[in-house]
C-alpha cells in the first residue's frame, strides 16, 4: 500500500481536519521601522522569510508623535523597491500641521508608494509616563488634522492613494460609545478609506459580532482582522490593557507557568492564533493582517497552516 493510499484509508474525522489547510486566502504583513543596526538586520531577516509567501501588502508604523518619519519612509520605499511587495506607510495626525503631513504624503506619492495607513496616532508618552498608548491626552495640532476621517479627505485631495485606517472591535479607549466609535469609521469610509485593519483582539467572538454591527451599519469595506502572534504574553496584555484588548481567562492560563519555557510558548503562541485563524476562516474572513513584530516564525507558521505558503521561484 502506498502512503497516498493509507492516508486516504484513514476515516475523515467528523467535521474539518485541520491539517487540510483553506484556499483562497490573503495575508499582510506589519513591521516597524528599525532603530538601529541589530534591528535593521532583524527586519530584514523576517522581509526574507515573510516576502516569498507574496503577501498583498506589507505596512511600516509611525512611531508616536512622528517621531519615527524618516525612519518609515526609508523602510517603506525600501521593502518596495527590494521584494517588490506594495508597501504601505502609516501616517498619522500628530503634531504637525495639514501642509506638513500633506508634504509627506506628496513625497511618498513621488516615492511610487501608493497606499497609506491613514490614523489618527498616540501623543508621545508625558514625562511621567501617563498617556501616550492609548490616546489619552491628544490633542489635536491647531493647524492640524484633528482625527483620522480628517487626514483621509486630506490624503485623497492630495493623490489618489489606496487607504486603509484602523478599527477597534472592542471599542476605541476614548469613544464616547460603541456606536459613536462606529460612526467614527463610518466618517474614515465616506471620507474615502478602503480597508480597515482591525486592532488585535483574543476574543474571537468580539470581532465576530463587531463585523456584524459594521455590516448592520451599512459599512461595506473589507474588515480585516489585525492578528497579533503573541511573542511575550505579558506585553501583550500591558499592550492589550492599554488598547481595550481583554485578555480572556482561558489564554492566561494557555501561558501560565511557561515564563522559562520559551520553546513550549512558541508552540502555545502558534496554536492559540491558528486556532484563531482558521475559526476566523470558518466564519468567511479571507484578508489576515499580522502585527510581525519584526519577527517572522509564528507568522510563516500560522501562514503554512491557512495555506498561504512561498511561491515557488518567489
Ligand atoms: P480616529 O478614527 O480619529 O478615532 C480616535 C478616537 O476619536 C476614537 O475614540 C473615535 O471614536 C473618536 N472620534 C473620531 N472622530 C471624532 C469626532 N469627530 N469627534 C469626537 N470624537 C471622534 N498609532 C501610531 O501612532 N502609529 C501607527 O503606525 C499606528 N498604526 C496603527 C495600525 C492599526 C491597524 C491600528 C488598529 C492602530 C494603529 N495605531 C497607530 C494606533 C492609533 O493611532 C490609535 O489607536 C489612535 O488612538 C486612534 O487612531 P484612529 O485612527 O482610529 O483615530
Amino acid at each position: 500500500m502506498s502512503l497516498a493510499d493509507l492516508i486516504d484509508s484513514i476515516p475523515a474525522a467528523e467535521g474539518e481536519p485541520l491539517v487540510t489547510p483553506p484556499t483562497g486566502l490573503s495575508v499582510s504583513f506589519e513591521f516597524f521601522p528599525p532603530k538601529t543596526e541589530k534591528m535593521e538586520q532583524s527586519l530584514w531577516q523576517a522581509i526574507r522569510r515573510l516576502a516569498p509567501l507574496q503577501p498583498a501588502f506589507v505596512s511600516v508604523t509611525y512611531g508616536a508623535g512622528g517621531s519615527t518619519r524618516e525612519r518609515t519612509h526609508a523602510t517603506v520605499t525600501s521593502i518596495q523597491k527590494e521584494t517588490g511587495i506594495p508597501a504601505a506607510a502609516h501616517l498619522t495626525c500628530v503634531a504637525a500641521t495639514r501642509e506638513e503631513i500633506d508634504d509627506i504624503a506628496r513625497a511618498y506619492w513621488d516615492a511610487g508608494i501608493r497606499h497609506i495607513v491613514a490614523l489618527r496616532g498616540d501623543p508621545p508618552p508625558r514625562a511621567d509616563g501617563s498617556g501616550g498608548l492609548g490616546g489619552f491626552g491628544y490633542e489635536p495640532h491647531p493647524g492640524g488634522y484633528a482625527y483620522a476621517a480628517d487626514l483621509v479627505a486630506g490624503l485623497k485631495r492630495v493623490a489618489d492613494f489606496e487607504i486603509s485606517v484602523a478599527c477597534f472591535p472592542e471599542t476605541h479607549p476614548e469613544a464616547a460609545s460603541a456606536d459613536a466609535d462606529l460612526e467614527a469609521l463610518k466618517r474614515k469610509v465616506d471620507a474615502g478609506a478602503g480597508r480597515a485593519i482591525s486592532q488585535f483582539f483574543f476574543d474571537t467572538d468580539v470581532f465576530l459580532r463587531f463585523r456584524d454591527k459594521v455590516a448592520a451599519a451599512g459599512i461595506d469595506i473589507p474588515i480585516v482582522p489585525g492578528i497579533l502572534p503573541i511573542t511575550n504574553f505579558a506585553r501583550a496584555v500591558e499592550f492589550g490593557g492599554k488598547c481595550n484588548c481583554h485578555v480572556p481567562a482561558w489564554l492566561a492560563d494557555l501561558f501560565d507557568g511557561l515564563d522559562e519555557e520559551p520553546e513550549t510558548r512558541q508552540l502555545v503562541a502558534a496554536t492559540v492564533a491558528i486556532e484563531q485563524c482558521r475559526r476566523l476562516e470558518r466564519e468567511g474572513v479571507k484578508d489576515f493582517h499580522f502585527y510581525t513584530l519584526n519577527r517572522s516564525d509564528l507568522t510563516v507558521a500560522i501562514c503554512h497552516m491557512l495555506g498561504v505558503r512561498a511561491k515557488k521561484g518567489a
